[in-house]
């Protein structure tokens, strides 16, 4: 039966050792834990994550009692990570490199080689552990910056499995994401997910024009096309728990503590502000801005507080203390200069309150001041509104922060804009009860339907949707256990034949096509296979005949170039496999060449039987645009011709019908009476190959893109090692 299985740098759950070794798991309140209780519920779903306790701290009784435990109640997989591994990759690579920089704010983002390798690393542990667990029917969800090389591990060994990503912080603009070195790795890694998920469609657009900027896969309709995989972007903005922060008033009607703080300002307007401590959220600004305010309106000095709330967070990354100590600075400065006996305008807390006190906070508060510089979404400003069961108070929100393209009715600033929030300030506490009642009636609305449950069933349902229409292969992954009897196989055969694509599939894709030429390994092992009397060798390669002589001509195997158009025997010359009318160029000639002069930098390619139009080095999006153009164009052209369009990579191509690699394979295939074949490619015209080979041949993609071969392997290498068994 299909499992749901959730990955996330932490569990659910918080493990904590006594002294007495005695274990104790305690259940986590509110945010993910809470969305992803419905998903979690069933009974076969596993949740693995970080234990959050440093693996030399655990004596392997420890573990495993810590294992069971978190098996048997709470279906939890840890993950154990040693001291340095946290070090380099959660406060290293994560929270000094991918969070500074995908939160803009590129001045302090630090590039260390051993960030990175130890972030490899965990995503590779976290890779091991769900591995072990992992059925092709599965479905995966996983989440956030800590995992992004994950998808694509999951997605090498398993192709048909269903995997899920959600990034929980802001995907950054192309200009802001090219600076990271890893970018590639990066963006690779989350397109091994079949649904990609962002909080907004910001953050969807941005990832999608890093996709094609710098991969050079284009979107349409909200998808990317990869190989064979259709992968869905899309934003799903994620909530709170609605009914949890609004019964707060009647669950927690006294909560001591910080009813003697409201109780302090009394008669007077009370300005809210609750953050983690961290440099994203803009706490100096908007204590500088409030300052402001009152400096503008002396009017409300004594007759307003800001209360602010910072609760420590990632006290080892030194940014974090450095900010701490600026704040506390600026609040002393503030209530220096402007307080008055009796009144200090700035009341500052750094501490984490829970859930109850921050509600009462909450309702006791009739501003909210959420002024990130960048955020991701921002939780605080929902929980806000939803505890306000009568309707009343005033949200100033930063139009940078995730919620603010959902929040419409709120008060939005630009963060960095002090004049705007000062006079943002003013209007709130200004503002007439009824139209504060009528704008978070509306607001109250939009929380209520789109819970943080919401949003987890709506991600796993589009999530099983979508995977559901896709064209998954019955692929199985060739592992080098296998290859013993592959090639039992092929010893035993007395006719041999063995067909191979070249890019991708003998020789690994290189950006420039005249870099893949073949090693010296790959040309001893060809001639070997070939020179063996029983086994004919033929390379079908989309490429023109002028490469595959320059490397192959001594060699004694078959070659076809152009996508089965031309042939050449072994040790024979090339002849025109089909005899191929090529009138239709002097139409379609003309019309590519209008686009090549829109089109800087774009070009045609000549082939026998076909004509290309190139655009990897145009500028993206101009290029989109006119491929789109040209496509339809093209189309009115071919419709009564033996024509067809294959859109390659970067590449539009307009090529006769007949010439096909199923084609030429079909004529190998009727020489003689095999009583071996293999087949391997890398891409989609490799499919024709495949479609056409009899019962009983070995088919093998090479790649994770879905296939109707019978067997894939991860990359060219893993090709070689299996031939060198032959
Ligand atoms: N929070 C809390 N106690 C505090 C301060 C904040 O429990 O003293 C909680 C707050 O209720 C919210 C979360 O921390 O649920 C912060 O989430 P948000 O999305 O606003 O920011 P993030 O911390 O994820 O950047």
């Amino acid at each position: 039966m299909a499992r749901t299985i959730i990955i996330s740098n932490r569990l659910p759950v918080s493990i904590a050792v006594a002294s007495d070794d005695q274990i104790k798991i305690s259940e986590n309140i509110g945010g993910l834990a809470t969305g992803l209780k419905s998903v979690h519920a069933e009974e076969n779903s596993l949740w693995i994550g970080w234990s959050g306790i440093e693996a030399e701290q655990l004596t392997p009784t420890n573990k495993k009692k810590i294992d069971a435990a978190l098996r048997k109640k709470y279906r939890c997989l840890p993950v154990y990570l040693t001291q340095e591994q946290v070090d380099n990759f959660y406060y290293g690579y994560c929270n000094k490199t991918i969070w500074p920089l995908f939160h803009y704010f590129p001045n302090m983002t630090t590039w260390e080689h051993d960030h990175w390798t130890a972030y490899s690393e965990v995503n590779q542990i976290f890779y091991d552990a769900v591995a072990d667990q992992l059925a092709e029917d599965d479905i995966i969800w996983v989440h956030d910056y800590q995992l992004m090389l994950l998808p694509a591990m999951i997605r090498a060994s398993h192709p048909r499995v269903r995997i899920g990503f959600f990034l929980h912080i802001p995907f950054p603009s192309y200009e802001m994401f090219r600076l990271l070195p890893r970018r590639e790795e990066i963006l690779s890694g989350i397109l091994g997910a079949d649904l990609i998920g962002f909080h907004t469609y910001d953050y969807v657009r941005h990832f999608f024009s890093s996709a094609r900027r710098l991969l050079g896969y284009e979107n349409e309709f909200g998808k990317i096309q990869l190989g064979n995989r259709l992968i869905k972007v899309d934003a799903f903005p994620m909530g709170i728990d609605y009914e949890r922060y609004n019964q707060s008033g009647e669950v927690d009607a006294i909560c001591e503590g910080t009813a003697k703080l409201l109780a302090e300002t009394s008669g007077r307007q009370v300005v809210l502000s609750v953050d983690r401590l961290d440099y994203t959220k803009g706490i100096p600004e908007r204590i500088r801005a409030f300052a402001h305010f009152l400096e503008l309106n002396p009017n409300y000095q004594g007759k307003v507080n800001l209360i602010v709330i910072a609760a420590p967070s990632r006290t080892q990354v030194d940014a974090y203390s450095d900010l701490k100590r600026e704040v506390e600075e600026l609040v002393s400065e503030v209530n220096g200069r402007l307080g008055q006996i009796g009144w200090m305008p700035v009341w500052f807390f750094y501490q984490s309150f829970a859930f109850a006190e921050l509600a009462s906070l909450y309702r006791g508060s009739d501003v909210m001041l959420v002024t990130p510089l960048r955020d991701g979404m921002n939780l605080v400003v929902k929980e806000y509104i939803a505890c306000r069961k009568d309707y009343r108070g005033v949200v100033i929100l930063s139009e940078t922060a995730g919620a603010s393209s959902e929040l419409s009715e709120t008060l939005s600033v630009n963060p960095n804009d002090m004049n705007a929030i000062a006079a943002a300030i003013k209007e709130a506490l200004e503002m007439p009860v009824e139209q504060q009642i009528r704008r978070n009636k509306i607001l109250h609305n939009r929380l209520k339907r789109y819970t943080v449950k919401y949003w987890a069933d709506d991600f796993m349902h589009k999530l099983q949707e979508y995977t559901c229409q896709m064209p998954y292969s019955k692929v199985t992954l060739l592992k080098p256990a296998d290859y013993g009897k592959i090639a039992d196989r092929y010893q035993r055969a007395k006719r041999r034949l063995l067909i191979f694509d070249y890019d991708g599939t003998l020789a690994p894709l290189c950006p420039l096509p005249e870099q893949a030429k073949p090693t010296p390994e790959l040309l001893k092992l060809l001639n070997k296979l070939a020179n063996d009397p029983q086994t004919t060798v033929l390379i079908c390669s989309g490429r023109k005949k002028a490469d595959l002589d320059g490397w192959f001509a001594k060699l004694p195997i078959d070659l076809s170039a152009e996508h089965g158009i031309w042939v050449r025997p072994a040790n024979g010359e090339w002849h025109q496999h089909l005899a191929l009318n090529d009138g239709w160029k002097a139409q379609i000639r003309p019309v590519m060449e209008s686009y090549v002069d829109r089109t800087p930098k774009s070009f045609i390619e000549e082939k026998t039987m076909g004509l290309a139009w190139h655009y990897r080095l145009c500028e993206p999006d101009q290029a989109h645009v006119r491929l789109n153009e040209l496509r339809d164009t093209l189309m009115e052209y071919i419709q009564n011709e033996k024509l067809s369009l294959l859109d390659g990579s970067k590449v539009l191509e307009v090529r006769d019908l007949n010439a096909s690699k199923g084609n030429i394979v079909s004529m190998w295939l009727q020489r003689e009476s095999w009583d071996f074949v293999l087949c391997a490619g890398d891409d989609v015209t490799d499919e024709e190959m495949f479609a056409v080979l009899p019962d009983g041949s070995c088919s093998i993609k090479v790649g994770a893109d879905a296939s109707i071969a019978d067997y894939h392997v991860k990359e060219s290498a893993a090709m070689l090692e299996l031939l060198a068994r032959f």
